[in-house]
């Protein structure tokens, strides 16, 4: 593994001077990815389960050069629907890397997803209810297919990401053998799959550990598989005093958990990948001193980045216009323009931020663009991709004309 590949990096190791370079020439909001840190992140990833399959998740962030750059590295892709389906193949990943799994798909997205394995034989459709797999026989698929379990074990830094447990995420877990059993008369069966969560940290491997040795058991009775995959959920620190995941220990416990099966690992981090190769960068528009608090308005808000409005995350927040300044550190709660009380970043203690100043909020990576929406009639913001000293414009800044365009006047 390279020697400059720590397993996190901080807001505090972005240079202020190059994002403040991007921010003039782009303006702000801004996302911007480091391609290299993408990379580095596969590459670490990979290192810890050397025989394992790595799918990156794409429902974290499909901007284009990601996935490009994923693919490059021999990751295949997990797609969550058949529109992350499509840029997966767009962006040249093989089909045989390519995974989709249906969540209560609409019919229209079964249509799409058959047709694109019929073009793309290798592309392997994850189902996670009788029903689907019925729907997909209806369709005259008889390609390869994963059976998704319900492992009734469930992890993650929020209960809205504990999807593990949740009755809506796959079949349950004794249903699976007989499921299999029938559908291989229809399909070729090559795998079954199961995500806990998102933000599994080291303290909640124990949960990890049992989903992965109910795989093992089930992969071990129904026999016969390709792969036994795992999911993703691996957790990065969204705190300064948060420690990064010990990659080696969690693979080593998945391994041992799993125990003997004759078919290949698969994981599928998504976060895990982009979130610290990622920050947003954004404008002090307003500070005002208010009886209970000192608030910082700022350009992006809900809408740029729901992390923190969804699932009350906490984004670490760094002042760029202060580097290098001496400027003492102020308690303040940051929130953004849209009129919702969710609308905020939470408490954070900045160097004492001015109109005007440069502010780069942490792990953006991973959940942000991805999440933007329009409400409030706010055009989406840019991203920037860098590439080592270059930085390209992946998706340009949405206007006035992007926010109306589907609108018929009638
Ligand atoms: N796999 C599945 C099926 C998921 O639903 C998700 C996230 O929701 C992931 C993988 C990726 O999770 P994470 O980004 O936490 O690694």
């Amino acid at each position: 593994m390279e020697r400059d590949d720590p397993p996190v990096r901080r807001l505090a190791d972005w240079s202020a001077d190059r994002l403040a370079e991007l921010a003039d020439e782009h303006g702000t909001p801004l996302y911007v990815l480091d391609l290299d840190r993408v990379r580095r992140n596969y590459r670490r990833m990979a290192a810890a389960f050397p025989d394992a399959e790595v799918h990156y998740a794409a429902k974290a962030n499909t901007v284009r050069p990601a996935l490009r750059a994923l693919a490059e590295e021999g990751a295949g892709v997990e797609c969550a629907s058949p529109g992350e389906l499509r840029r997966a193949l767009d962006a040249g990943v093989p089909g045989e890397r390519v995974q989709y799994t249906a969540v209560n798909p609409p019919d229209a997205d079964l249509d799409r997803a058959v047709d694109l394995a019929a073009e793309n034989p290798g592309v392997t459709i994850t189902a996670g209810a009788p029903d689907t797999v019925e729907r997909l026989a209806e369709r005259g698929y008889d390609g390869r297919l994963c059976v998704r379990v319900n492992p009734g074990v469930g992890a993650g830094h929020h209960e809205k990401v504990a999807t593990g447990a949740d009755a809506k995420f796959g079949v349950p877990y004794d249903d699976v053998p007989e499921l299999v059993a029938s559908a291989r008369a229809d399909f070729d069966v090559v795998g079954l799959h199961a995500h806990a969560g998102s933000g599994i940290s080291g303290e909640d491997l124990s949960a990890h550990r049992e989903l992965v040795a109910r795989m093992g058991d089930l992969a071990r009775e129904v026999g016969g598989l390709e792969f036994v995959d795992v999911g993703g959920g691996f957790g990065v620190p969204y705190r300064p005093d948060e420690q990064p995941l010990d990659l080696d220990s969690v693979a080593a416990a998945t391994r041992e958990a799993l125990g003997a099966v004759e078919a290949t690992l698969t994981v599928e981090p998504g976060r895990y990948l982009v979130a610290d190769a990622g920050v947003l960068l954004t404008a002090v528009n307003t500070v005002k001193e208010a009886p209970t608090a000192t608030v910082v308005g700022v350009g992006a808000g809900m809408t740029t980045l729901a992390r923190p409005a969804i699932y009350d995350a906490h984004h670490a927040i760094r002042n760029l216009s202060a580097a290098g300044a001496d400027r003492p550190d102020r308690a303040v709660t940051v929130a953004g323009p849209v009129c919702e009380s969710a609308d905020t970043f939470g408490d954070h203690d900045l160097a004492a931020p001015e109109r005007g100043d440069l502010l780069a909020i942490g792990n953006a990576g991973a959940y942000g663009y991805e999440m933007a929406s329009q409400y409030n009639s706010r055009p989406r913001p840019a991203s920037v991709v860098l590439d080592g000293d270059s930085a390209r414009v992946a998706r340009r800044r949405e206007t006035m004309a992007d926010v109306t365009r589907m609108e018929t006047n009638r």
